[in-house]
């Protein structure tokens, strides 16, 4: 059996070989004859004379083999429907997709944000995009109006694809107000909208400027449309998220080095086969949905399982019957998903054949002992958690499932450093690597950073360099701005951010934000928005907000109705996913004398610990408004 330790010393140790035998796994146009070019740190530029095309690798590569085997099971419990997709059926509709992308004007190199629920249409859209080279950006459907404009202004789509509403729970969420609003919001007004209309809410089109898809459709129903051959280092796409800042990051990747390193992990990670199926619950609007539901199982001739829904409607049981139906080989979801299927009936999960089940992987928050050890128990598959953010792509820390089965876990901890990543923790005052076990520092990288990596920051190549290159003093080194212990094994423990940004059910939300969309009410002076830990969401966020006038705060129909109201502006201009668990109204806020804010010390008393040095506070009473 592999040793997992000789494979990782190899990937730094040669980079350049280990690389060029992960590249044969996609198929080049031209093979690149270069592996790495370093020579401009921290950017690196992966198999730069290669030339490729993820749409092909994706899709068209399979048909000679995979033609009628399925690429894309779609279910969705909103609406009661399930399709299956072939590897044959999903190309013709990802040629028509482009054929249309082409009709309204979208050329190389153009960005189309896609603005959709988790429908095949999206599968399709974004496919499209790779196939002509254009660049999507997907904004989860969960975001609104504010949200959504200021990623329009960010990427200047000319084309945006949406549909006319999603569902949750069984309430259908529509999206075309959404996005009106956040057009009529931007400054930057794109060519053109593709609505998918699913005939759930009425969605009146712009003249000019909003397409009816299915009709777009029918007359694309024969096209062909080429793969664009691009350079591997032609962007596929950008996908935002969340900073300390109140302005998103395009966190903005490559073509080869992302194919790569998908189809590596396929391999090394989720220890997956061609013919498998991979069944990934999250949302295509989250970077797991990018790599995991989408590219990585199809770069591997997998079929991928794309679910709309909650994992318990119409009842507990329903990811489990999906496992059995479609006999899912690897499933991959959060830790959430896992602690809120652990409070219903057990026999959900037993009424389901799961024999073809391999193993569980969970990422996007810290697992939790009870939850993994629940969860193991209940499904009988070894469960394995990883770690990575959405600049990475892919894993940093996990096991390697596919080099070394038998790599033992540990309780607490993701596991060690995957193939391509020199991950060290340094201190973050003096920078200084730690090496000695169990000191906490932050969780670093050093460049170059493995394929499949952000190349830099969608238009921001100085934000890109300044935000994650220069933030551990002293060294040029990448910051996941995660704080984490490693062990006399070399098994790491995350131990949360070093920045403002907050994980509510694996979601990435920044405490900026929320504060921005709260003090944009008129009745606001201040508010400061904190993660707080929660049993099943891992975090939720709690607003404090000091009003402008006393009132809310003497008088509790007052306090009541401006509470109300932050909470319905939070959901209209950000989503429902920001919408803090709480908002308490305080007449001042802790912060430093110099002004800031001081976050870390109101987390702390609402968890109940010690807020720590307060030498540095303003006024040591503000404290005392703060309440778990
Ligand atoms: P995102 O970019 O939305 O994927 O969020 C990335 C952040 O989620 C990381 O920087 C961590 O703070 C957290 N995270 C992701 N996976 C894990 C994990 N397996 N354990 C602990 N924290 C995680």
């Amino acid at each position: 059996m592999a040793d997992y330790a000789a494979f990782y010393q190899r990937s730094l140790q040669d980079p350049d070989a280990f690389w060029r035998e992960e590249a044969a796994r996609i198929d080049w146009q031209k093979s690149p004859t270069r592996i790495c070019d370093a020579s401009r740190p921290p950017f690196v530029r992966w198999f730069p004379d290669g030339t490729t095309n993820l749409c092909h690798n994706a899709v068209d590569r399979h048909l000679p083999e995979r033609a009628d085997q399925p690429a894309l099971i779609w279910v969705s419990s909103e609406t009661g429907e399930e399709k299956t997709y072939t590897y044959a059926e999903l190309d013709r509709e990802v040629q028509r997709m482009a054929a249309i992308f082409f009709d309204l004007g979208v050329g190389l190199g153009d960005r189309v944000l896609i603005y959709l629920p988790m429908i095949p249409e999206a599968a399709f859209a974004m496919l499209a995009c790779a196939r002509i080279g254009a660049i999507h950006c997907v904004v989860f459907g969960g975001f609104a109006s504010g949200s959504l404009a200021s990623r329009i202004d960010d990427a200047r789509p000319t084309l945006v694809v949406s549909a006319d509403a999603g569902s949750r729970g069984g309430k259908v969420i529509p999206y075309k107000p959404l996005l009106d609003g956040a057009l009529a919001q931007a400054q930057h007004k794109p060519h053109a909208v593709l609505l998918v209309d699913r005939g759930l809410a009425p969605a009146a089109r712009v003249a000019g400027r909003d397409h009816d898809y299915t009709s777009l459709r029918e007359r694309h129903a024969q096209a062909e449309v080429l793969c664009a051959w691009v350079p591997a280092t032609h962007p596929g796409y950008v996908l935002y998220t969340s900073g300390t800042t109140g302005k998103p990051k395009g966190v903005q990747r490559d073509t080869g080095g992302y194919a790569v390193a998908l189809a590596a992990s396929m391999a090394h990670v989720f220890a997956g086969k061609p013919g498998d199926t991979f069944f990934c619950a999250s949302d295509i609007g989250w970077v797991v949905g990018h790599s995991y539901i989408l590219y990585g199982p199809l770069l591997a001739g997998m079929a991928t399982v794309m679910y709309e829904g909650l994992p318990i409607q119409p009842d507990a049981g329903v990811w489990w019957r999906l496992v059995e139906r479609h006999r899912v080989n690897v499933m991959f979801t959060s830790p959430t998903a896992i602690r809120i299927l652990k409070r219903h009936d057990l026999a959900h999960l037993k009424a389901s054949d799961l024999s073809s089940l391999r193993t569980l992987f969970l990422a996007g928050e810290p697992l939790d002992e009870p939850t993994a050890a629940w969860v193991a128990e209940s499904l009988g598959v070894p469960v394995t958690d990883n770690y990575w953010q959405t600049e990475t792509g892919w894993p940093i820390l996990t096991l390697a499932r596919g080099v070394q089965p038998d790599q033992p876990a540990k309780l607490g901890s993701p596991g060690v450093p995957l193939y391509g990543y020199r991950v060290g923790l340094f201190d973050d005052v003096t920078g200084e690597p730690l090496t000695e076990p169990g000191r906490k520092g932050v969780l670093g990288i050093e460049g170059p950073l493995p394929p499949g990596c952000l190349q830099t920051l969608w238009g921001n190549d100085a934000r890109f360099v300044s935000t994650y290159w220069q933030s551990i003093p002293g060294r040029q080194v990448y910051s996941t701005f995660d704080w984490a212990t490693r062990d006399a094994d070399g098994y790491y423990t995350i131990l949360g951010r070093t920045d403002d940004v907050l994980n509510v059910a694996g979601h990435r939300l920044g405490s900026r934000e929320i504060e921005e969309a709260i003090t944009g009410h008129p009745g606001v002076a201040e508010a400061a928005v904190v993660g707080v830990a929660d049993a099943d969401k891992g975090q939720v966020a709690v607003a404090f907000v000091v009003p402008r006038a006393a009132g809310p705060l003497e008088d509790a129909t007052q306090g009541e109705a401006l509470t109300a109201e932050i909470l319905a502006r939070v959901a209209a201009d950000l989503g429902p996913v920001a919408r803090p668990a709480r908002v308490v109204l305080v007449p001042v806020l802790p912060k430093t004398r110099s002004g800031k804010l001081l976050r870390r010390a109101i987390q702390a008393v609402c968890e109940g610990r010690d807020p720590g040095d307060l030498s540095t506070m303003e006024d040591a009473a503000a404290l005392q408004h703060i309440r778990p």
